[in-house]
């Protein structure tokens, strides 16, 4: 009887269940198994810093619907993803994590190798956590660790395989079957709740529709178009929401968002949660008494921070579909002419004018709007666009239009920094793999880059090209020319004196293409920064970095309410 090794076990589990891509970083004991996945048929990606192989892998899992592994060290090779952990757990996305451990024989419990409780560790960031007893129930294991990733609200799971196991063999009937696991079921609304939704929103004097990343991992978009086209609801994306129907479809009041929020009476809330992005639902932001109704696939999401009217248990699709027929059914359309679409469409106007009038100022330094009017110009209108940043994800989000779901990637719900070059790096194997031709714009700002800048490196070994956009002003929020830094650097201890938001000066991030034989872009003007982002478009096998310095103290345009209200600054 033929020996089959728990490596190659793991492997074929894993391609089994529609598992595509690794990214990782190998180190003892997972070093055999990294090479068992390539053999297996899977694409193996090697990151250079643990926490982007996780973003990464999520971002595959947001993208596709289908969980990624991160592959991982024990001990602290698994401590660096569990900032990646949360994050997906956070968002809600699907994600498999696989980590080595200590072998149980030699050295478990006696201060072995990396030793961690790993499994224990890991178990707050997860849906299911497990370390398989035996070789022989691996494909178990992994089974359950997709399904949990995938089904109901999606999330993480981690399998824990200690040096021991991966080295074991087992004989081919010993192996566990499994079959791969049926697409998780679709969970429908009750109708009776469709309809009383449907009355309750004809019935609306000031309805809003706030269209959130769960219809995106829905895939709800057709549907979600002719229902928005078809009723000219106002409607609202959220952050990765945007794309599911197009940011430049008349019904998008996004130019007008805390109006709408503040004085809706209904809001249909799709597959986003009433959290900080959305501002619990609560007066000042909202009017003391608007009704929700709430859309989720999570019951327990349902009623979290405001009571719904109407919470309805169901995917965004089959929930769409139905509101959609019941709508139709008695032709309902808010005619533009209604009070609240003239009230809406005056705020947008509005606030569309102010923002040109600082889009139009190019005079040197750049300020950030200028700079994303001119990106939004000349990126091609179908790119996937990641972006980081604190201003620069801000006001790049009102300034850079999705016009197609998951089609944007950004700090999302956990507001992780250094998430953008794992998720382009995700986004441009997926575009290589079934979108030949797709950009990835990666949009950062200095700040956010220093966090994974060094995943350069695997962009460049893998050939993929993503266009990095470094909106460089010298710090986090904001920073200093060289003349006040100086000054204020001369004035003692530098470790005292340094204003903790400041970085370097224009300090050369493009420059980094040099290690590489490469070049980058550095530009100041906005004729530089057009030629560059031409240039950059003609790259087919290589990334590149244009780093465009701007006023370090540019800022958002006054806001009736700050996104978050805590800080001072
Ligand atoms: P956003 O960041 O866009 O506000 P959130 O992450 O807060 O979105 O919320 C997304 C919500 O979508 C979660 O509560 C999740 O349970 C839900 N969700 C995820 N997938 C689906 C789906 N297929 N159908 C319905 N709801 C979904
Ligand atoms: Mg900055």
């Amino acid at each position: 009887m033929s020996e089959v090794e728990a490596v190659q076990i793991i492997a074929e589990s894993l391609k089994e269940q529609g598992v595509e891509y690794v990214f990782g970083i190998i180190g003892i004991p997972v070093i055999e198994l990294s090479m068992a996945f390539q053999v297996a048929g899977l694409k193996y990606i090697g990151m250079r810093n643990e926490q982007s192989a996780c973003y990464a892998a999520q971002a595959i899992g947001f993208l596709t619907g289908k969980p990624a592994v991160c592959l991982v060290v024990s001990g602290p090779g698994l401590l660096h993803v569990t900032g990646g952990m949360a994050n997906a757990q956070v968002n809600c996305w699907p994600l498999l994590v696989i980590g080595g451990s200590t072998s149980q024989d030699h050295g478990e419990g006696i201060g072995g190798f990396q030793e961690y409780p790993q499994v224990e560790m890991s178990r707050p960031y997860c849906k299911y956590a497990a370390r398989p007893p035996t070789a022989s129930l691996i494909p178990l294991h992994v089974e359950k660790a997709v399904r949990y990733a995938t089904y109901g609200r999606p999330g993480v799971s981690y399998l824990d395989f200690p040096g021991n196991l991966l080295q074991s063999r087992v004989q081919q009937d010993k192996i566990y079957k499994t079959l791969p696991h049926p697409v998780a079921p679709l969970v429908y609304p009750a109708h009776d709740d469709v309809i009383r939704a449907a009355n309750l929103l004809r019935t609306a004097k000031r309805p809003l529709v706030i269209i959130g990343k769960g219809a995106a991992y829905a895939h709800a978009e057709n549907i979600l178009r002719h229902f928005i086209e078809n009723t000219n609801l106002p409607f609202l994306p959220t952050p990765m929401g945007k794309g599911v129907v197009s940011d430049t479809a008349p019904q998008c009041v996004s130019s007008a968002r805390s109006l709408a929020l503040q004085k809706a009476d209904v809001v249909l809330l799709l597959g986003a949660r009433l959290n900080w992005i959305l501002h619990f639902g609560k007066p000042p932001r909202y009017s003391a008494d608007v009704k929700f109704i709430q859309v989720d696939i999570c019951p327990e999401e349902l009623h979290n921070s405001v009571q719904a009217s109407i919470a309805i248990q169901s995917d965004i699709k089959p929930f769409a579909e139905q509101i959609f027929e019941q709508m139709n059914a008695v032709n309902f359309e808010l005619p533009n002419d209604n009070p609240w679409w003239e009230e809406l469409a005056d705020k947008c106007k509005r606030n569309r004018e102010q923002v040109r009038s600082m889009a139009l100022q190019t005079a040197s330094p750049l300020n950030y709007y200028t700079v994303f009017h001119h990106l939004r110009e000349l990126i091609p209108r179908d790119a996937i666009i990641v972006s980081e940043g604190a201003n620069t994800m801000d006001i790049g989000r009102t300034m850079l239009f999705n016009i197609l779901p998951r089609h944007r990637l950004d700090a999302g719900t956990f507001g992780t920094m250094g998430v953008g070059p794992g998720f382009a790096i995700a986004a441009a194997l997926y575009c290589r793999d079934r979108y030949p031709g797709k950009r990835v714009i990666c949009v950062e700002g200095d700040s956010a880059f220093g966090f994974s800048g060094m995943e350069l490196e695997t962009m460049v070994r893998y050939k993929l090209p993503i266009t990095i956009v470094i909106v460089n002003n010298n710090g986090i929020y904001g920073g200093f020319d060289q003349e006040a830094f100086d000054a204020i650097r001369n004035s003692g201890d530098l470790s005292q004196v340094t204003p903790p938001s400041a970085l370097g000066v224009q300090v050369r991030y493009e420059e980094m293409m040099k290690m590489f034989g490469l070049s980058g872009y550095f530009c100041k003007e906005i004729p530089e920064l057009q030629a560059a982002l031409k240039d950059a478009q003609k790259l087919s096998d290589k990334p590149t970095i244009i780093n465009v310095a701007i006023n370090p103290s540019s800022d958002r345009k006054p806001q009736t309410f700050n996104w978050l209200t805590e800080s001072k600054l």
